[in-house]
């Protein structure tokens, strides 16, 4: 596969990329899927977005050009069928993908209709597709409720991992939960080191007994941060294309995962919001090569470390 990998990159083959194995173990559900999908269904045509000067202004955005055209569950499937139709076109065989505990009011609060849902949507548009289902908390939301809806989600014994998002800062309110996940066996992760520092990282993988962390691209700026995650293996899932439209990076050429990988980090490369950013993993993997970032060889080991990670964690 590794011939082929490095084939597809050099004659600049999407289609070949495509038929090659990949992960992606980063992508937020509902708004993780393909755009033309959502357009088609749509009618209408969303915009290309601008760079964004930070997370409320792409939420902003979101809202105005995406959000408007999505109604009731049915559209919330939609997207989600959206993002299980473009793993599968992309050539993802493990998806890692995560759903807010709020979305539960799809489904008049029942977290169990929810699954059902989520199980027959896979089944329909993607059974091949490995899928780890994962549970998105969200610094803003009241603690107490967290951990109201958190126990129904734990109860279903069908998420495999828990992710939180926000505020970065919000980490340390979080311990007792993602505790509770952990007695649960799910894969530990967080939002960190991607607005916020180096030392918030390691801070956030000490507290909350993190296995992964979602961006963490901060951790280039100190040298001791990327020596510990190294140390404690503890893997990146770097989406480069959001790190630029959200201007914390200049341009794939100067991505900071080259320095994270040369520092012997474990990183995967993801789609992250990819209905907003619109690159693929696939696509991603012919940004960092035309950038001349990494040469085939690398990527190839980058790929393989998000098919790899699963067989780990089984
Ligand atoms: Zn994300």
């Amino acid at each position: 596969m590794k011939e082929k990998f490095i084939k597809a990159l050099e004659s600049n083959n999407l289609g070949e990329m495509r038929k090659i194995p990949k992960g992606d173990l980063h992508n937020h559900s509902s708004i993780g899927g393909n755009k033309r999908y959502i357009e088609e269904w749509a009618g209408v045509s969303i915009p290309k977005p601008p760079n964004f000067k930070g997370l409320d202004d792409m939420q902003q955005w979101y809202r105005q050009n995406i959000k408007l055209l999505i109604k009731g569950t049915l559209g919330y499937e939609k997207l989600i069928e959206a993002a299980f139709v473009q793993a599968k076109m992309d050539g993802v065989k493990v998806l890692n993908m995560s759903f807010g505990i709020g979305e539960v009011v799809w489904y008049d609060n029942s977290v169990d209709n929810m699954v059902q849902a989520l199980k027959r949507i896979h089944q329909s548009f993607a059974p091949e597709v490995l899928f780890i289902p994962e549970i998105a908390l969200s610094s803003f939301t009241p603690i107490d409720e967290i951990n109201k809806k958190l126990n129904q989600f734990l109860g279903q014994n069908y998420f495999k991992s828990i992710d939180m998002y926000g505020d970065e800062f919000a980490v340390p309110t979080f311990k007792k939960i993602f505790r509770k996940a952990k007695e649960k066996g799910l894969i530990l992760k967080a939002h960190v080191g991607e607005f916020g520092t180096a030392e918030l990282i390691r801070e956030a993988v000490e507290e909350l007994e993190l296995d992964q962390v979602q961006h963490g691209i901060a951790a280039a700026n100190s040298q001791s941060v990327m020596r510990w995650l190294c140390d404690n293996k503890i893997q990146l899932n770097v989406c480069p294309t959001s790190n630029i439209l959200l201007s914390r990076v200049e341009s794939y050429k100067v991505h900071p995962i080259r320095k994270l990988y040369d520092n012997g980090i474990k990183v995967t490369i993801n789609t992250d919001d990819m209905l907003i950013f619109d690159q693929s993993v696939s696509q991603e993997f012919f940004n960092l090569y035309n950038a001349g970032l990494f040469n085939g060889n690398e990527l190839n080991e980058i790929r393989e470390n998000s098919l790899n990670l699963i067989r780990e964690n089984r």
